[in-house]
């Protein structure tokens, strides 16, 4: 099939994914952020109030409550710093992956 070419409609009774197209589309990856991060939050347990404002800001949902701290589910942390530059109490640090 050239590029010209386009392709038949989608059967939707079918509902069977053409097997030519692109793999990264129609194949599940069990990778998760913890897997490629590059930094990761660390909270100092004495500077945090237990505001939540971390909790309210992460974008997936990865700051878990513990008994006098929020804490990181580092499988779902992606890295992305949004709760240390939210922290009203500077209580997050991040830290490069490797250490
Ligand atoms: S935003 Fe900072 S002070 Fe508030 S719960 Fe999170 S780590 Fe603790
Ligand atoms: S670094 Fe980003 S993804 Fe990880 S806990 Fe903070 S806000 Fe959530």
């Amino acid at each position: 099939m050239s590029r010209h070419d386009s392709y038949p409609l989608f059967d939707m009774k079918q509902a069977k994914v053409p097997d030519d197209l692109c793999p990264v589309a129609t194949e599940v990856s069990p990778m998760l952020p913890g897997d490629w991060r590059s930094m990761r939050p660390v909270v100092n347990r004495d500077k945090c109030v237990k505001c939540a404002v971390c909790w309210l800001y992460c974008p997936v949902q990865c700051v878990e409550e513990k008994a006098a701290w929020f804490d990181f589910n580092l499988k779902t942390c992606k890295g992305c710093g949004i709760c240390a530059n939210e922290c009203p109490q500077r209580a997050i640090t991040m830290i490069p992956e490797a250490t």
